[in-house]
């Protein structure tokens, strides 16, 4: 089978910054044992790999007292990473610059007074450490229908975790301006989110099927996947072992992407596997 991959596939630069990060900090001899705090990012292939590396993932509760700590690509609350500074560790921050700039909005904004909508998943680590930010008067919405259960409450500033989509921003934006007509509302969907989404829709253009291929845990993934439904019949698979060849009967090309935070050795494997399918 013919197949199509997404130029855009893959690491971003958040998450190729983390993990460089990451090797760079494990190749040093002064860093002693190397944790990340929860997974540096949203793929257990990559967070394996890393780990046989000498990079460990910290569970949070265990008894940490001596070596160097990496904050993840998603970022953390501030109340986390002042509980962070107070161990006997040496703390590295691999919050992605994306993220970092949403959260010095929200404070901003919280600042002078602002309550904060966020737009994103709820739970999510980037969310949770988003809605860290707005020093207590942050509200998270998945959906138009959790705008119209917010309280009265002014000024109101919107945010958006960077991994969403831009079409699904758009009505939250218009939920939020029928309900609160001056708030202010920030574009924080981050560029290679952006891109990778314009790219699937090009892509589905020239192809029969669609493989996107990320952790189930990803967001952005999640999202691309959410995206390709609507445009081609789409398989959302997390390594090559997963692909089933019945999906593609009658299907000559088949167009590729993946995720922020996949890796490329498993973006090949898919691509491999799916070329040596008939
Ligand atoms: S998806 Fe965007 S915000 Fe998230 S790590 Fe990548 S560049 Fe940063």
């Amino acid at each position: 089978m013919k197949v199509l991959t997404a130029k855009s596939a893959g690491f971003c630069w958040g998450v190729q910054r983390a993990v460089r990060k990451a090797r760079e900090l494990a190749s040093r001899q002064d860093t002693g044992t190397l944790f990340t705090d929860g997974s540096l990012i949203h793929n257990a292939e990559l967070m394996h790999q890393l780990e046989s590396e000498g990079i460990c993932r910290w569970d949070g509760h265990s008894p940490l007292d001596s070596g160097t700590l990496i904050i993840r690509a998603h970022g953390i609350p501030p109340s986390r990473r002042e509980a962070l500074g107070r161990l006997s560790v040496r703390l590295e921050d691999a919050t992605c610059p994306d993220v970092a700039r949403i959260q010095a909005l929200i404070r901003r904004h919280a600042r002078k007074g602002y309550h904060i909508v966020i737009f994103g998943d709820p739970g999510h680590a980037e969310v949770v450490g988003l809605e860290g930010y707005a020093e207590g008067n942050g509200h998270v919405v998945a959906s138009a229908a959790d705008v119209e259960k917010l309280p009265a409450m002014s000024p109101v500033c919107l945010v958006a975790q960077s991994t969403q989509l831009p079409d699904t921003y758009q009505t939250i934006i218009q939920a939020i301006q029928q309900r609160f007509p001056d708030a202010v509302i920030l574009d924080t969907i981050c560029n290679s989110t952006r891109n990778r989404q314009s790219e699937l829709i090009e892509l589905a253009r020239q192809v029969d099927a669609i493989v996107v291929v990320g952790d189930a845990h990803s967001a952005n993934t999640v999202r691309l996947a959410e995206l390709a439904r609507t445009l081609r019949p789409t398989h959302h698979i997390q390594t090559a072992d997963q692909l089933k060849p019945e999906w593609f009967n009658g299907c000559r090309t088949a167009g590729l992407t993946a995720g922020a935070s996949t890796p490329d050795f498993v973006i090949a494997a898919v691509r491999t596997r799916l070329e040596s399918m008939p």
